[in-house]
């Protein structure tokens, strides 16, 4: 079938989130808050599979990370030494017109022509704005229009019916000073704090501000040596974490993409710095050298998360790679990868993994006046460990997911008719359902007691759905929708009425539809042996 547009295909998949219960606007009956989201019955059992599959990954199935679960608001101070307080911030400019807020370094450039006016008055009240504004137009467009723009302007601040004076009209090449949407001149630059703030206790003072936490990766820091105090470790070790993080974002966009409150899973693999190392025949784990310095370890954590997106699902060609080039480092940072996926509305960041030196525990050796140091024993030398942070969103992953799973084929009925087959192709490991049980027929006792039987079978291992309503194809058709990968169907023979097939049922795989007779015995180890 022909591809939809990429809008379109957003389109699509945004209506049959909120169709499916994968994901609905948060408090959408008031109308919606702008960025923030829940999870439906099918959307929350994904995530839930995406998390606990890293969990299971990052920290269950090593030797060498162990996991955390820190609050959310933390002490204030953290965030000065993280930097947070005064530099998490992005460019933010108004529109003088509407006053609607942007991310200045997404304003798309803009040619074409720009109109200004000295000032305006009121003839009849004496009433003047000496403001100088101007609007963009396309260069041909009808002058009248930045004229009107322009009265606007001034009738808003008070100029009841503004005469425009002094016009100039010049020819502009790619600026990103006007608002896309009416061609109004917008504010200079600001910065803008991302961090929510709040208070904590009953005084709302400026003593008992605290920030709601705008990623985990702090508290990771912050607990360094009580984790290494109990945890049995030696370096090279990981700390890892999942958890809400909250970013009071200025243009929340592409549907979860960029929302206010989100989920990241963030690993902090400390190891030691080079020269150490160097000297080192300790093993960090399976398939790493003992002296492997920061860019082997980089390299090593870019591969592990490539081969997890790929064990889900996400195949190297949906990706994308973005190595920051120097100028766009951060100051501490020697390295930072970007995984990106391909979304329809762009290739886009699905999680940096940076090479951080040492510089969030110097930070906060320095502010909380606590050493952050480590005794190596086997160089018998004492540093502050440098870190590997590979940091990912569970938001953006599971849009990503979705996204690459939504799939629409045209197929023949047994009838002959042709009809749109919307199929969400999931990794069984993530989706939310793994197999539909469907009795052949539900006025057949001996039928719906038997699939009874094998729904209860398999409903103690994994997430199944039964159902009964309707003709088998439409019951299928749903649960291609919902992303199972997997139907079982309950017919007469299951029953014994070809003896041979007797305790057998029908195994249909969601993406290629085949179908196939298999024992109820057979079935949980099948099952299992393709969702873990
Ligand atoms: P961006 O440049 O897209 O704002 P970032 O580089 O600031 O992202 P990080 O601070 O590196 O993001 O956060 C790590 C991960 O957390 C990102 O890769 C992304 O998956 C997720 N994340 C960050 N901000 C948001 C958000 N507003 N909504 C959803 N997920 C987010």
């Amino acid at each position: 079938m022909a591809e939809p547009k990429a809008n379109e295909r957003m389109e699509k998949i945004v209506s049959l989130c909120k169709r499916r219960g994968f994901v609905f606007q948060s408090s959408e009956i008031y109308g919606g808050i702008n960025g923030f989201w829940d999870y439906g019955p099918l959307g929350a059992e994904l995530k839930r599979n995406v998390k606990d599959y890293w969990w299971r990954s990052m920290t269950q199935k090593r030797e060498d990370v162990v996991g955390l679960e820190a609050t959310i608001i933390m002490h204030p101070k953290i965030w000065q030494a993280s930097g947070h307080t005064s530099t998490f911030s992005d460019p933010m400019v108004d529109c003088l017109l509407t006053k609607k807020r942007f991310r200045a370094d997404q304003i798309d450039p803009q040619s074409g022509d720009i109109h200004s006016y000295t000032g305006a008055h009121d003839t009849v009240a004496g009433k003047s704005s000496s403001e100088t504004y101007s609007v963009l137009i396309p260069t041909g467009k009808h002058p009248e229009y930045a004229r009107k723009v322009a009265r606007q302007f001034y009738a808003a601040r008070g100029v009841p019916a503004p005469e425009l004076l002094g016009e100039t009209i010049e020819t502009v090449k790619e600026t990103v000073r006007y608002n896309p949407d009416n061609g109004s001149l917008l504010t200079e630059p600001r910065p803008f704090n991302l961090m929510f703030k709040t208070f904590v206790g009953p005084v709302e003072s400026e003593d008992n501000v605290a920030y709601l936490r705008p990623e985990t990766a702090q508290a990771i820091f912050a607990q360094f040596k009580n984790v290494l105090d109990v945890a049995r470790q030696k370096l090279p070790f990981g700390i890892c974490q999942i958890g809400k993080a909250f970013r009071n974002e200025i243009n929340p966009r592409n549907f979860t993409f960029r929302s206010r409150e989100f989920e990241q899973m963030e690993l902090e693999f400390f190891i030691k710095p080079d020269d150490a190392a160097a000297k080192s025949s300790l093993t960090g784990g399976p398939g790493t050298e003992p002296n492997w310095g920061w860019e082997q370890w980089h390299k090593y954590w870019v591969e592990q998360r490539v081969q997890w997106y790929e064990s889900i699902g996400l195949s190297r060609d949906v990706l994308d790679f973005h190595w920051q080039k120097k100028e766009e480092l951060a100051h501490y940072a020697k390295a930072t990868v970007d995984i990106l996926y391909k979304f329809p509305f762009g290739t886009q960041e699905l999680e940096g993994i940076a090479a951080r030196g040492n510089y969030d525990l110097t930070q906060h050796q320095t502010f909380s006046g606590k050493s952050m140091e480590y005794f190596d024993e086997e160089t018998k030398t004492r540093f502050v460990p440098h870190v590997i942070e590979p940091s990912a969103g569970v938001d953006r992953l599971v849009l990503a997911l979705i996204c690459n799973a939504y799939t629409e084929e045209e197929i023949t009925d047994e009838k002959g008719v042709k009809e749109t087959r919307v199929v969400m192709k999931l990794h069984p490991r993530v989706a939310p359902v793994k197999v539909g049980i469907f009795p052949l027929l539900k006025n057949k006792p001996e039928l719906v007691k038997k699939a009874q039987e094998v729904r209860d079978l398999l409903r103690a291992e994994m997430p199944v759905f039964y159902d009964d309503a309707g003709a088998i194809g439409r019951r299928y058709r749903r649960q291609d929708e919902a992303g199972t990968p997997f139907g079982v169907t309950i017919d007469f023979d299951t029953l014994g009425e070809k003896p041979e097939l007797k305790d057998t049922v029908t195994l249909r795989d969601r993406d290629t539809m085949q179908q196939s007779r298999i024992a109820i015995g057979d079935l949980l180890p099948f099952l299992l042996s393709k969702i873990r």
